[in-house]
């Protein structure tokens, strides 16, 4: 089918189809439009990677918004929702007006009512329909990207809910539903009562095998000759005979250090065989990494990118990561070593991809466990590059005859499993029947009941009484913490609730931290507060290591004063080991608030310096949270909190707080100006520009930019001569300083 053939399409939309090479659709894609899909109707879409789902999502979005509606497209990831965005940028030619909603959880982001099409993860969403954002009721279709996760036991739930509430919010709302292929497509397409589009074609031929020996064993029974030298393992075969025939490689590890150790194994085989202008251009590429972030993973990531080679997984900080995937689908980076749960989202198809581990570790079993076939399908789908490779290649290693029997068996011949709801859990329905409850979509236990029963958990479920049966505790549990209500019949959210579901937490969350906060008897210490957070299940404590368990035992007596609530006795294990994890937690977030080197904490703690980020950006808005919840029941606390927050926001001791508020001023300028006498914003807006520059070692762009900022009358050092060297043009930016850029 010609794109000219797509009903219902304006002629300005097509010529951006065209514009991005579309003429002619995709077999799956001309079955979406017979299905009705620019008429309004319901889809799923159940396809290989990287085979044109994303138009069929485009094509249901224009049409829905040319025909005078609003659009949202949901997300699985923050990271996807800014590349999504600039997918559909070119619709702005369109007239088609495109907006992201991310961040905080706690507005309705009003402006985005005068957009045509939204994009923002299903977290988002769900927060703003309990803030009760005023458009939500105008959209009239709505899109979830990558909806078999809702198999996934932490997020999937929240899709589920998510797109039961739009369901119940406008009735006749158009519901586009992209999945990988999974083994009940059909049971999906029922629940969300659409057409289906289960298909396995794909724009490039994609063949799956094993190596094994010295050969590539592949799907159709063919084999290719692959010899593995002596002095190196299969993994650097491959890579080097994908290299000598112009390829790129995608190899999923199952650990972050196995990404790493990877990467930089290959960039010994990668390196030498560089011409003179990609090792320029990759030289660029690890300098900016160096200064996106100054710790040992930047510079071990920096040093096996100037060879061709990067490793990816989520102990990178943002920047670096998009760096990453933009110099691998350039070319100028030869090699990504990626661990799985994140590259599955991200669009960096490679010619040949290599499950080297099939095996992860997994807590809940105490061991490894098989990757599913859909992890590891999805990666194989990431093998070949259209219009730039003639196939792609994916190819799991085996290590003996037994296990390539094993690996076919598994993988290449397998289907993949059906995706399965993980609502009917405790923690995954606590926060959602108390914002059904609070925003009105039930107001009895029956009406509960009927509500959920929009959900895939109900459409799965055989009987409901397992749900029922979760329902009623939780509903039990959220009347005994004064979040809901019961009066006869009818059930109503509490002041307080309302609060919680609007914050976002989870009732549990919101229980531990009032209970830690009524018990805090003068003001909060940051450590004390840090602790309560960390003790959450909305904030992921640390892992305890052999060996720490004495040194947070000791800290944890030490500093016991500090800590809020009631330590459980060392003779709960999981309680008492859960309590130190939040001490290990707190402690480290008590360094980052007391200026410690980015660095030396990621060494000193064994995390990647984006873990650092997550936690900061977790506690800022638990705390934030926790203002409110003082505020809400009038306890007192609040200001400390505050500070806290601020501290640990900033990665700053209490008194350079007033400093760091001044623009391009991070922890270690401002502890540089705090130490030269400049101890506040009044003090530097007075100051000597020529002392200024001084504690700011004789850069003189970022003086002027922060004497400019903070409002200095005469910020020019242009006549100030300093006794060091001085740059005029600052190599050095906020990154490299130590803090987040
Ligand atoms: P998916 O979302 O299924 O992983 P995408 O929608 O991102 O895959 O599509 C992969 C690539 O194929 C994109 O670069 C897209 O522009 C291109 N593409 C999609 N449909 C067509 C088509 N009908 N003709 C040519 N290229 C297409």
């Amino acid at each position: 089918m010609q794109l000219t053939n797509v009903p219902h399409l304006s002629s300005a939309a097509r010529a951006v189809f065209e514009a991005d090479g579309i003429e002619e659709l995709y077999p799956p894609q001309v079955a979406a439009v017979e299905a009705g899909i620019t008429e309004g109707k319901n889809l799923v879409a159940s396809v290989p990677t990287a085979s044109g789902k994303t138009l069929i999502a485009t094509l249901a979005m224009i049409s829905a918004i040319e025909r005078g509606g609003m659009a949202l497209y949901i997300v699985p990831l923050r990271a996807l929702a800014s590349e999504k965005r600039a997918e559909f940028a070119a619709f702005e030619e369109a007239g088609i007006e495109v907006g992201v909603s991310t961040g905080n959880y706690e507005s309705t982001d009003e402006w985005l009512a005068s957009r045509d099409l939204i994009v923002a993860t299903s977290e988002k969403v769900d927060s703003l329909i309990r803030n009760g954002a005023s458009w939500i009721g105008d959209i009239t279709c709505v899109v979830a990207d990558e909806v078999h996760l809702v198999d996934d036991a932490h997020r999937g739930p929240t899709l589920e809910v998510t797109l039961a509430k739009l369901m119940r919010i406008s009735p006749a709302i158009q519901l586009v539903a992209l999945s990988a292929t999974v083994g009940n497509a059909p049971e999906i397409a029922e629940w969300l009562d659409a057409a289906l589009v289960d298909s396995d074609w794909r724009p490039i031929e994609l063949r799956r095998g094993v190596h094994y020996g010295n050969a590539l064993h592949f799907d159709d029974g063919s084999t290719k000759e692959l010899p593995v030298d002596a002095t190196e393992d299969q993994t650097a075969a491959i890579v080097r005979d994908t290299l000598a025939d112009g390829g790129s490689t995608l190899v999923f590890v199952n650990s972050r250090r196995n990404a790493e150790a990877a990467a930089t194994r290959l960039a010994g085989v990668v390196g030498p065989d560089l011409d003179e202008a990609t090792r320029d251009e990759l030289a660029d590429i690890a300098d900016g990494l160096r200064s996106a972030s100054d710790t040992e993973t930047s510079s071990d990531l920096a040093a096996a990118v100037a060879n061709g080679v990067a490793f990816h997984h989520a102990g990178l900080v943002n920047e670096n990561r998009t760096a990453i995937e933009d110099a691998f689908r350039s070319r100028a980076i030869k090699v990504v070593c990626a661990t799985p749960t994140l590259a599955a989202g991200v669009n960096t198809p490679s010619r040949r991809v290599i499950v080297r581990d099939w095996r992860r570790y997994d807590g809940s079993v105490g061991g490894m466990k098989p990757l599913s076939t859909l992890e590891v399908h999805q990666m194989c789908g990431r093998a070949g590059r259209p219009g730039l490779d003639p196939y792609g290649e994916a190819v799991l290693l085996a290590g003996s005859h037994d296990e390539l029997d094993e690996l076919f068996d598994r993988y290449v011949h397998a289907d993949p499993e059906p995706v399965r709801s993980k609502l009917a859990v405790e923690p995954a329905l606590r926060t959602h029947v108390l914002s059904t409850i609070a925003d009105g979509f039930a107001t009895t236990d029956d009406e509960l009941l009927e509500f959920l029963d929009g959900t895939l958990y109900a459409a799965q479920a055989a009987d409901q009484s397992q749900l029922a049966a979760v329902a009623r505790r939780v509903t039990e549990y959220l009347i005994a913490n004064d979040f809901l209500s019961r009066d006869g019949e009818r059930l109503r959210a509490t002041g307080l609730g309302h609060a919680v579901s609007q914050l976002y937490i989870d009732p549990m969350s919101a229980a531990e931290i009032i209970d830690g906060l009524r018990t805090a008897e003068s003001d909060p210490t940051a450590f004390g507060l840090y602790h309560l957070v960390a003790r959450t299940p909305d904030l992921y404590e640390l892992y305890l290591r052999s060996g720490d368990y004495e040194r947070y035992v000791d800290i944890c007596y030490e500093r016991e004063d500090e800590l809020l609530g009631s330590m459980p006795s060392e003779f709960e294990d999981h309680a008492f080991e859960d309590w130190l994890a939040a001490v290990k937690t707190a402690h480290l977030l008590e360094q980052w608030a007391d200026e410690v080197d980015e660095g030396q904490i990621t060494d000193r703690f064994g995390i990647g310096p984006g873990d650092i980020r997550g936690k900061v950006e977790t506690t800022e808005w638990l705390l934030e949270a926790a203002e409110r919840l003082t505020m809400e029941l009038e306890l007192p606390g609040a200001p400390a909190i505050a500070r806290a927050r601020k501290r640990v926001s900033d990665g700053v001791r209490e008194e350079l707080l007033d400093l760091v508020a001044v623009e391009n001023v991070g922890r270690k300028r401002a502890r540089r100006l705090y130490d030269a006498g400049i101890t506040s914003r009044t003090k530097l807006r007075e100051a000597d520009p020529a002392a200024v520059l001084r504690a700011l070692e004789g850069r003189r762009r970022t003086t002027e930019s922060i004497l400019e900022n903070v409002g200095h009358p005469d910020p020019s050092v242009d006549d100030v001569r300093t006794a060091t060297p001085s740059t005029a043009d600052d190599g050095e930016d906020q990154a490299s300083l130590g803090d987040f850029s």
